[in-house]
C-alpha cells in the first residue's frame, strides 16, 4: 500500500489484542532500499519484505519490543543491511537479538535513496523509542508512541509516563503533516491527534487522583476498577501497567506517596 512518494506499507501477519491489525512495516525509497520496523520474525513476512526490497541497505527501528524489531536480524543475515536504532533496554520485554550497527543521535538525519529520515527521540512507551520524520514530506513514523484508535500502553519500569508526555509536547515543534503509526491506519491532523492523546492521559490522571482522594489509601488493584470502568475487562491487565506508570509519575511530583504495595493520597 502506497502512503507517500517512496513510502509503502507492508502489514505483518501478527494481528492480536496487543498489535491490533498487526505491525506496519514501512518500505522506503523508490525502489525501496530501507525498511522501518521490520516487525516480528515471521518467515512469510521476512520473504515479503525481501521480495519488495531486494536491494535492501538499511533497517530502521522505532524501538525493540518483540512486535517491531526481531525480523531485522534475519534481514541483515540475508542482505548485509545495516541496522539503525537504539539497543534494547534490559527489562525482559525486549528483542534482545537486536544489535544496532548505528545508534541515531538526537535529531540525526539519515539519507535513504533520495529521502531523508530524521531521528526524533521519543522515550515514554519504551526508553529507547525513536520516531522517524520523513523530511520535506512531514510524514512521521510514530512506532508505538502514537497509535490509531487506541492510546499506547506505558509498560513500567522501562516505560515512563512523564517522559511520554514530554516527548509528545516536543513532537509538536516539528513540521508534521501526517502520522504513520506502528499499528493501524495513517492519521491526519497530527497536532490535533497529539493534543487528544495528551488530554486523554491527563483525564486518566485526574481520575486516579480523585479515586485515591476518595479512598485515602489503595492498592493498584483497588484503583484499577474505579479508574478504568470505561475500558473492557480484557484490557485491564494492560491498563494496570499504565495505571502504575501514572502513579509513579504522581509520586515523583509529590502528589501521591507509595508505602509497600499501598498508594496514599497526600
Ligand atoms: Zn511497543
Amino acid at each position: 500500500m502506497s502512503i507517500a512518494p517512496g513510502v509503502q506499507r507492508l502489514l505483518a501477519p501478527n494481528a492480536s489484542m496487543m498489535t491490533g491489525p498487526g505491525t506496519n512495516s514501512w518500505l522506503l525509497g523508490d525502489p525501496p532500499v530501507a525498511v522501518l520496523d521490520p516487525g516480528p520474525a515471521i518467515p512469510s513476512h521476512i520473504e515479503a519484505l525481501l521480495a519488495a526490497a531486494p536491494r535492501l541497505e538499511t533497517v530502521f527501528v522505532t524501538h525493540t519490543h518483540p512486535d517491531h524489531s526481531p525480523a531485522a536480524r534475519a534481514l541483515k543475515a540475508r542482505t548485509g543491511a545495516r541496522l539503525v536504532g537504539r539497543p534494547p533496554p534490559a527489562d525482559g520485554r525486549q528483542d534482545e537479538g537486536f544489535v544496532p550497527d548505528a545508534i541515531p543521535a538526537r535529531d540525526e538525519v539519515f539519507a535513504v535513496g533520495a529521502l531523508r529520515l530524521h531521528a526524533i527521540d521519543t522515550p515514554g512507551h519504551a526508553s529507547n523509542h525513536v520516531c522517524w520524520l520523513l523530511e520535506g514530506d512531514g510524514l512521521l513514523f510514530s512506532g508505538d508512541h502514537i497509535l490509531e484508535g487506541v492510546t499506547p500502553v506505558i509498560p513500567v519500569p522501562d516505560g515512563d509516563l512523564g517522559a511520554y508526555l514530554d516527548s509528545l509536547e516536543r513532537l509538536k515543534g516539528y513540521p508534521l503533516r501526517a502520522i504513520a503509526p506502528g499499528h493501524g491506519r495513517v492519521i491526519g491532523e497530527p497536532l490535533a491527534e497529539i493534543d487528544r492523546v495528551i488530554a486523554h492521559r491527563l483525564q486518566r490522571e485526574a481520575k486516579i487522583v480523585a479515586a485515591l482522594a476518595a479512598r485515602r489509601v489503595a492498592t493498584l488493584d483497588e484503583l484499577l476498577l474505579p479508574v478504568y470502568a470505561d475500558v473492557p475487562a480484557d484490557r485491564h491487565a494492560l491498563a494496570r501497567l499504565t495505571l502504575e506508570a501514572h502513579l509513579i509519575k504522581l509520586a515523583r511530583e509529590g502528589r501521591v506517596a507509595r508505602r509497600g504495595t499501598n498508594w496514599h493520597a497526600p
